[in-house]
């Protein structure tokens, strides 16, 4: 973090949670700001701020719990707010959904962001010897001295394509237009069946529906392809060597048996994959088969709540919901419930129907109970502790009073709840609409005993 905006960045990037003492302003970095509930005091307009120009966070609580003031009710609900502990206030970190300080996460905050390059991973791909990465992403760049990169930086020569000698050099001719060039295409693209391609997007897109193997392979020799013929080029004006199709054809093939062993990616058993292989000289790969597992749904024991939990979200993030569904030992719907969470991202999503679940459990005076979800990360995340800060003192609040446990289960055996959530997330932001027993959109629950097929 620079030194002279180190205070004003830790400003800008916390908010205080529960600031009692601070007026209510326009500025949102002071307030009750939370990242997943989009609260923010910025949309209050001029005219509520002038009327009550010295209203407190503080002013909104009573008794322990938040009273919103009818000015302000337009703009948020006390549902939205987070829940009241005693701990009293408290800087919440914004780069992090936890509200702790990382250096990882400031840095990243004030960081220079770009837009982020898709060709870059495939070009420093570990499938490609680093000498072809680093010679392609240096054509890509445009750091090499081509005729025409050289007349823009106002360098006065003739120019002339060393290969046709019939057109202007640029680095466009040498790779994809001199005739020469697209021959070498040709007699590549005959070997996988593709048509020649103009720029690098066109070679990362041509093997899109091939195997993964075939990809690897497409990718090797088509980024060896670009390196050689530049290579070609500087051989031919600085050391007045011969073009030479066949040679070029040689050395394009010698390099990519050279990369064989850090080709690793398996292959479909057909024979377009076996031909290509072997026109290579490449070993055959491994075939990829598809594994069916049988896995079972399982009920809980006597005395204890299931509550299978799911989050949706369109897009992430996204328009998300939540949704649980409640089973007893007999498996039995004892509830069904789905809430709708506006814009969130598909993780908090998760969190919050654990959340919403345990909540439910504790107020029908249900305090043995096993949380099922698919999502491995939010298990870990409420095993650890590590919750977003949102919902921490929810959660601590539900420790105190339930036993709980959580099962990971795949999702071939968690879609009631998955049915749930979705229903959620076409629900409008902070509706939640709780069925005791099924409701009659549940048409599939899942049966014990009963094999369920997991595809990998
Ligand atoms: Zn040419």
């Amino acid at each position: 973090m620079e030194k002279k905006n180190g205070t004003n960045n830790l400003e800008q990037n916390s908010k205080i949670l529960m600031e009692i003492g601070l007026h209510i302003t326009k500025n949102p970095q002071f307030g009750l700001v939370s990242s997943g509930f989009s609260l923010k005091f910025k949309i209050i307009q001029d005219d509520v701020l002038i009327n009550n120009p010295k209203i407190k966070v503080a002013d909104f609580l009573q008794n322990g719990g938040w009273v919103i003031h009818s000015d302000y009710s337009t703009f948020f609900g006390a549902n939205e707010l987070p829940v009241i502990d005693d701990k009293g206030d408290r800087r919440i970190w914004c780069g992090t959904s936890t509200g702790k300080f990382t250096v990882a996460s400031a840095y990243e905050l004030i960081r220079n962001k770009f837009p982020t390059l898709q060709w870059t991973k495939q070009v420093w791909h570990p499938s490609i010897h680093p000498s072809i990465s680093s010679s392609v992403w240096k054509i890509v760049r445009r750091v090499v001295p081509s005729d025409d990169n050289l007349k823009r930086r106002k360098v006065q020569l003739d120019s002339r394509c060393p290969f046709c000698k019939n057109s202007e050099e640029t680095l466009e001719h040498i790779l994809w237009y001199c005739n020469f060039s697209e021959l070498i295409w040709k007699r590549l693209g005959r070997i996988f069946n593709f048509l020649n391609p103009n720029s690098l997007e066109d070679i990362l897109k041509l093997a899109k529906t091939k195997s993964p193997s075939i990809k690897e392979v497409w990718r090797n020799a088509s980024l060896v392809t670009m390196k050689e013929l530049w290579f070609l080029r500087n051989k031919v004006v600085y050391e007045n060597a011969a073009v030479n199709q066949e040679n070029l054809k040689r050395s394009i093939m010698k390099m990519v048996q050279d990369c064989d062993c850090i080709m690793k990616q398996c292959m479909w058993n057909s024979s377009y994959d076996l031909y290509v292989l072997k026109f290579f000289n490449l070993r055959c790969r491994k075939v990829k088969s598809i594994q069916v597992q049988e896995i079972y749904f399982s009920l809980p024991k006597e005395n204890q709540i299931l509550l299978c939990c799911d989050g949706a979200s369109k897009g992430n993030p996204g328009t998300a919901g939540f949704g649980f569904v409640g089973r007893n030992n007999n498996g039995v719907v004892i509830v069904a419930a789905s809430g709708g969470l506006g814009t969130a991202t598909n993780f908090l999503a998760e969190v919050v129907a654990v959340i919403c679940a345990g909540e439910w459990a504790i107020s029908n005076n249900l305090f043995n109970v096993i949380f099922r979800s698919d999502s491995n990360a939010t298990i870990s995340t409420f095993k650890s502790g590590k919750l977003p800060w949102i919902v921490t003192t929810r959660w601590n609040n539900i420790c105190s009073k339930l036993h709980w446990d959580f099962v990971h289960s795949f999702r071939e055996i968690n879609f009631s709840a998955d049915t749930q959530a979705k229903t959620g997330a076409g629900l409008n932001k902070g509706e939640y609409i709780v069925y005791t027993g099924r409701p009659p959109f549940l048409k599939k629950i899942e049966i014990p005993f009963f094999p369920y097929f997991r595809f990998q």
